[in-house]
């Protein structure tokens, strides 16, 4: 028995990157869990897939977040998804980690580029966990990706790193919401972590971000995943408001 057996997962944006590694460690570690994606439905099969295959269970769920009747749309796909294999639309665990980055200068940032980060980055997972607050037992886990950019300056990420800075602030206060119902949130910061962005296919380009940490090498989604899992766990159940620094040492200066 795994130490999440019996529970049910949610990880947004879990088709690919870090999302998919918790998914799918989650899922090793017992969990039912719902792969969340939005347009890369070959990839999020894929997880469900790879899961089965080593006896996991797991489902797929689509919604594009930050849009209007995201939050609605989602839910439809996850309680139709539990009850289908549970009976009911417990959700113990839910992890925020959808994003997208900006990548843009701050003198070429658009109002419409700054609220698309905002809407999928921070309004997203603010009404997501309101949200699942309605189907979360006593003793769940909320758990939000932010990024190292809310402690490390990068000009070209100024609006991207506003939306992790405000994804920081769901931490601190729900957790003191939460507190009563033995719910924990805490924040996940990633620094620079393998994803399928084509930088990570050019061995110079790595090398140089790969002297960010003090290990040098970049992060893999799996360094990102196991910290989630460990939030997720009774093992965790003293840690909440917290700011995890999951930067490789990044953050050392
Ligand atoms: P990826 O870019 O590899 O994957 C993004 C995931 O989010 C995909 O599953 C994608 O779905 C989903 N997604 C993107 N936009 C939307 C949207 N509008 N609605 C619904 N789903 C969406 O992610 P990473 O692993 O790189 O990053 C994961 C998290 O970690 C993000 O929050 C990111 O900001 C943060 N982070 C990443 C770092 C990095 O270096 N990679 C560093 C620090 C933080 P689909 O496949 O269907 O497109």
């Amino acid at each position: 028995m795994g130490r999440l057996t019996g529970k049910t997962a949610l990880v947004t944006g879990s088709s690919r990157g870090m999302g998919r590694a918790a998914a799918v460690r989650l899922a090793a570690d017992g969990a039912l869990v719902a792969v969340h994606y939005t347009s890369r439905k070959d990839a999020a099969d894929e997880v469900v897939a790879s899961i089965e295959k080593d006896g996991g269970r797991a489902f797929t769920v689509r919604a594009e977040l930050g849009v209007p009747g995201d939050v609605h749309e989602l839910f439809l796909g996850l309680e139709s998804g539990l009850r289908e294999r549970t009976g009911g639309t417990d959700l113990d665990i839910l992890v925020n980690n959808a994003g997208v980055m900006g990548g843009v200068k701050p003198e070429d940032t658009t109002p419409e580029k700054f609220d698309e980060l905002f809407a999928v980055n921070a309004k997203a997972p603010f009404f997501l966990i309101q949200r699942a607050l309605k189907n979360m037992p006593d003793g769940g886990r909320i758990i939000n990706i932010t990024s190292g950019l809310t402690r490390f300056a990068n000009p070209d990420e100024i609006a991207y790193a506003m939306t992790k800075g405000a994804v920081d602030q769901l931490a601190l206060h729900f957790a003191k919401h939460l507190g009563s119902r033995n719910i924990t949130v805490n924040s996940v910061a990633p620094g620079i972590t393998r994803n399928d962005n084509p930088v990570f296919g050019i061995p110079e380009v790595v090398e140089q971000m790969a002297k960010m940490s003090t290990f040098n090498r970049v992060g893999e989604p799996e360094d990102v995943a196991d910290v989630v899992a460990f939030l997720a766990s009774d093992e965790a159940r003293w840690i909440t408001g917290s700011f995890v620094d999951a930067t490789g040492g990044t953050l050392l200066g």
